[in-house]
């Protein structure tokens, strides 16, 4: 394998960097090679520096007008870039993205400055406007180049931003939090990228120890033996085609303090390190970004390496469910009965709907807790079908229990990773009838995304449970805000904030 795999690889290269950010006055901002000015599409100018002597009409005939997207490069001393701001004021999301774009267009610059004294003057409180700005600058700035000869991207060093003197308690809250988000996102994306060989079931697992030891979760691995001693015959079953073991990681978060009547949260992640669709090969179009098919597993795992520092107060209990899905002589076939832990059979309708077998496994053991959780959520690119209905920039959302889809919502707004509840409508439940076992593991044609849901549903055993598919999100082909070319990272700061923000759902 080292033929292939230079041994120095490193799976999570993005955690090597850590940009400075840092909290000025406006006097500071001419020290940074490049600075943001903030123009908005109606009214005038702002009284700042950097456009005195400039008129819209001038900003109009260099194509500029202020519409949210347009960035316009003054060079100079400091570089000045006007960004478009709209015509509405800053929300946190859309701050995020003017900062993002300003970012991009001084992409060449390692130390950079923005002005928040406007957008919080305007309205935005100062704790999110500096959480959104943090965020929106070091994940535009994201590339993996770990494994080009030459690495390209500037990062950057520092980013200074200025708030008038009575924000910057909240302010500097708000650039630690964004700080911790950025850098799960970060870790994310890089899990996600890293190809198949580089980053097998087996080096997951083992950056999970390295990763969970320096951030206070205990963490235990379960190879191929502790995996058939557990009769997770859905990960195996899986795993059955490939050369490379499967690993079962299993997180847990414990907040200072708790005892058995502290929330306790379960988190189950699909990590299928390459989907080949087994046999029932995926077509060549359809392959191309399987290596991030695992990208459920590695939220889970990069959100929850945030909780300590995030002072999230419930228990999490993490479940990364990894293996490749491969084709060979020993591969599950089509028509295999797989046995679910807890006894549950399975029918194999079709090897490519794999990730719902490795979840049932790990949805069932989280049940199965002395400790059991007040709710499971889980998380997997899962179906074409959530992308047929939504599109790439929304996740598709399912579950059981209203206060935790709400809760879901809620963390997905707050993040910005957009997510929609779709319905778990029982009516389908029979698509997923077997002649010879209790289930088959594929439904009809149509409403994929709910039959994939109501499969899981088959092993929730009534405890409050949320699923999240995030197929269409997991990447984007071109950088897109601060979303940047190639593993988006979609999950670990939504699972961050929706875990520290976790409320055990009332009985109804
Ligand atoms: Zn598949």
């Amino acid at each position: 394998m080292t033929v292939v795999i230079d041994p120095s690889f490193d799976p999570a290269p993005s955690l090597a960097h850590q940009t400075q950010v840092v909290l000025g006055s406006a006097a500071d901002l001419d020290a940074a090679a490049a600075r943001a000015c903030f123009i908005s599409a109606e009214g005038d100018l702002p009284s700042c520096e950097c456009v005195s002597g400039l008129t819209r009409d001038e900003l109009a005939a260099a194509g500029f007008t202020g519409k949210s997207g347009q960035t316009l490069r003054n060079p100079g001393d400091t570089l000045v870039v006007f960004v478009g701001a709209g015509k509405e004021p800053f929300t946190a999301a859309t701050l995020r993205d003017a900062v993002a774009n300003f970012t991009r267009a001084a992409n060449e610059s390692a130390t950079l400055a923005i002005d928040l004294g406007g957008v919080i003057a305007a309205g935005l409180d100062a704790r999110e406007a500096a959480l959104a700005a943090t965020e929106g600058a070091i994940l535009a700035r994201y590339r993996f180049e770990p494994l080009k000869s030459e690495a390209k991207n500037v990062l950057i060093e520092t980013l200074t931003i200025a708030v008038a003197e009575g924000d910057r308690e909240a302010a500097q809250q708000g650039i630690d939090r964004g700080l911790v988000l950025a850098r799960i996102a970060g870790l994310a994306r890089d899990l996600g990228n890293a190809p198949g060989r580089h980053l097998n079931a087996v080096n997951l697992a083992d950056l999970a120890v390295k990763l969970g030891g320096q951030t206070g979760l205990e963490v235990e691995v379960f190879d191929r033996a502790a995996i058939m001693e557990l009769g997770l015959g859905g990960l195996l079953g899986v795993n059955a085609g490939s050369a490379e073991e499967p690993r079962m990681v299993k997180l847990r978060y414990t907040p200072e303090g708790a005892t058995d009547a502290t929330p306790h949260l379960a988190l189950v992640g699909k990590g299928i390190m390459f989907d080949s669709g087994g046999i029932s090969l995926k077509p060549t179009h359809a392959m191309g970004s399987m290596k991030m098919d695992m990208m459920g597993a590695g939220a889970v795992l990069a959100s929850m390496t945030a909780l300590s520092e995030l002072g999230t107060t419930s228990i999490v209990t993490g479940w990364m469910m990894c293996t490749d899905n491969m084709l060979s002589g020993n591969a599950t076939k089509v028509g295999d009965v797989l046995t679910i832990r807890g006894g549950k059979t399975v029918e194999v309708k079709n090897t490519d709907a794999e990730g719902r077998l490795v979840l049932a496994d790990g949805i069932v053991l989280a049940t199965e807790e002395a400790h059991r959780p007040d709710a499971i959520v889980d998380i997997a690119t899962l179906t074409g079908n959530a992308m047929m209905a939504l599109g790439l920039g929304t996740a598709a959302t399912l579950a059981n229990n209203d206060q935790i889809a709400a809760q879901l919502a809620t963390a997905a707004e707050v993040t910005d990773e957009r997510v929609w509840r779709l319905p778990l409508d029982d009516r389908y439940r029979e698509q997923l009838k077997s002649n010879i076992a209790d289930l088959s593991n594929i439904g009809g044609t149509y409403a994929g995304a709910i039959t994939a849901a109501l499969f899981l549903n088959e092993f929730v055993d009534d405890v409050p449970w949320g699923h999240i598919d995030i197929a269409a999100t997991m990447e984007v082909e071109r950088d897109d805000v601060w979303r940047s070319n190639g593993s988006t990272g979609f999950g670990a700061r939504l699972l961050a904030e929706f875990a520290t923000a976790f409320e055990k759902p009332s009985q109804d």
